[in-house]
């Protein structure tokens, strides 16, 4: 195995319990970036030349390499990830009593750069870096001998890739695709298409907003915004919402978002709208639509730090919008998983917003990402989700 040497005073964030070297953190000189291939295992040493770990690197990335272990020592096969996955399977069987959730939070994890969404006898993972890539017949060995699945699908098409210079592609792995994935959430059963939804195919990390949510929509008009295939709405209806809009601009999520209301015996009282939500929004205002409660659930309106102010101002605007749109006592819940945005900043715009409306607001509830998307403590990173419940009060 090669050698990578840190520079002086870098080393620090990894005893701190981060995983992560950047390009700069390497002594060019001794270690030049490109004397690795993208994927390769290395031993880490610090600039005094102790050994710290394994990585694995890919120096086309700015995100150069991730730790493995800090045991020089293991071998980094099968067995290893037999242990890594069984400890997270352990972690998730302590919290759920049933089998969908997301079983490895990558870094969180501690293997780093894989994703995998459990449904049930389905898993769905993606591999996100060259040098997890470089690992996948171990892990995937692994993944067979912890779970027994049925089928392994590979929705390795995520945009993470693109930086990692890694072709996207979605394959069937191990057994064969079903046609649809099944999820049980909060009492509520949907069924999403599994090789062509997105991401990789649910959205786990809001189960206990909804959850929470779900106790205040007894005979309540919804809006859900950015809503796919009725996380939030669905289970509104079947908890007792008088009526649920829902906006997505994907017209295949709103198809399926029906036939899972359908499923679920509240189609009747659902209606969609394949639209731009800002748009769409507008549109709403102009006819002086009003609801009780509004949800806003987009996807990342800030992906990279360079776009914060952009970002900020969408996050700002739709708020506003929702607030036109919000009954003198409603409750809007405003979400963001822009890991970029801090609790505080999303808080900030709303208060803002509510005080120049005259509507001043309170923050009820706070969520963040279910348990099954761990936060690591030492890679603040690793947190991302927001879900701000404001209620208003009339004037
Ligand atoms: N609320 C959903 C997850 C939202 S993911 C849930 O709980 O499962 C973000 C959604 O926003 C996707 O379904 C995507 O199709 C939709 N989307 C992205 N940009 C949009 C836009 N400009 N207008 C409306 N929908 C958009």
């Amino acid at each position: 195995m090669q050698t990578l040497i840190l520079k002086k005073n870098t080393e620090q964030r990894l005893y701190q319990g981060h995983l992560w070297i950047y390009n700069n953190d390497l002594d060019n000189t001794q270690s030049p970036a490109k004397s690795f291939s993208a994927g390769e295992i290395v031993v880490v040493h610090t600039a005094q030349h102790r050994p710290l770990g394994l990585a694995y690197v890919n120096p086309r990335n700015l995100l150069m390499g991730r730790l493995l272990t800090r045991d020089v020592n293991v071998v980094i096969d099968t067995d290893f990830f037999v242990e890594r996955i069984t400890s997270a399977l352990n972690l998730r069987e302590r919290f759920f009593s049933e089998p969908f959730y997301r079983l490895i939070y990558s870094e969180a994890d501690r293997i780093p750069g894989l994703i995998v969404d459990r449904y049930d006898d389905v898993l769905v993972a993606q591999f996100n870096t060259a040098g997890i890539e470089a690992l996948r017949e171990n892990i995937l060995h692994a993944l067979i001998a912890v779970l027994k699945p049925k089928t392994i699908i590979l929705r390795n098409d995520s945009s993470s890739r693109e930086a990692e210079e890694l072709p996207k592609v979605v394959e069937t792995v191990h057994g064969t695709a079903p046609e649809f994935l099944r999820v049980l959430e909060n009492n509520t059963e949907f069924l999403v298409p599994a090789l062509s939804g997105q991401k990789t195919g649910w959205f786990y990390d809001h189960r206990d907003n909804r959850a929470r949510l779900n106790q205040f929509v007894k005979d309540k008009t919804v809006l859900d915004v950015f809503s796919y295939m009725g996380g939030w709405g669905v289970q509104a209806l079947k908890h007792g919402a008088k009526s649920v809009l829902s906006i997505d601009s994907s017209e295949a999520a709103l198809t399926q978002q029906i036939d899972n209301a359908k499923l679920n015996h509240v189609a009747d009282r659902l209606q969609t709208s394949t639209a731009d939500a800002f748009d769409h929004l507008t549109e709403l205002s102009k006819q002086r639509q009003k609801f009780d409660i509004i949800i806003l659930d987009p996807p990342a309106l800030i992906k990279r730090r360079k776009d914060f102010h952009a970002g900020m101002q969408a996050y700002f605007h739709l708020n506003k919008m929702a607030l036109t749109l919000l009954n003198p006592q409603g409750l809007l819940v405003s979400a963001s998983c822009s890991q970029h945005l801090m609790p505080g900043e999303l808080a900030s715009a709303v208060q803002q917003i509510a005080e120049k409306a005259g509507r001043p607001a309170r923050l009820i509830a706070e969520g963040h990402q279910g348990m099954d998307h761990p936060v690591h403590l030492s890679i603040p990173e690793t947190q991302y989700l927001k879900a701000l419940f404001v209620a208003f009060s009339g004037k």
